[in-house]
């Protein structure tokens, strides 16, 4: 197994741009980011564990996060949180993976 699988939990790599719009549509509905404590209102885009949205440009403070509670998180077997802060979660795995890396 290499160093970086097991990266890719939203299968961006095999998407066409059609399919990659309708799954961060799908990500972004189910997204529970505007009832957690640490969401700013006025950000124009949620569902920040999907790559390329990016992290927030209002929330300059970490509070509790509620990923873990989302069907998104539960149904893409995710597994780090803060995503508004921290960036996706493929960026937060390469970070702990290149981290760890011999
Ligand atoms: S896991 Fe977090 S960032 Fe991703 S859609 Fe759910 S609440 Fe939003
Ligand atoms: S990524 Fe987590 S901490 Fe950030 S707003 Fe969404 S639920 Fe809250």
């Amino acid at each position: 197994m290499g160093v970086f699988d097991n990266v890719d939990k939203f299968d961006i790599d095999s998407m066409t741009p059609e399919e990659h719009r309708e799954r961060q549509a799908y990500v972004t509905s189910k997204c529970k980011c505007k009832g957690c404590p640490t969401y700013v209102e006025g950000d124009a885009d949620i569902g920040y564990c999907f790559p390329l949205i990016g992290t927030s440009a209002n929330i300059k403070w970490e509070k509790e996060c509620i990923c873990e509670s989302c069907d998104i998180w539960k149904e893409y077997a995710l597994g780090h949180t803060h995503y508004c802060t921290r960036c996706s979660e493929v960026c937060q795995v390469m970070k702990t993976q290149t981290n760890d890396a011999p």
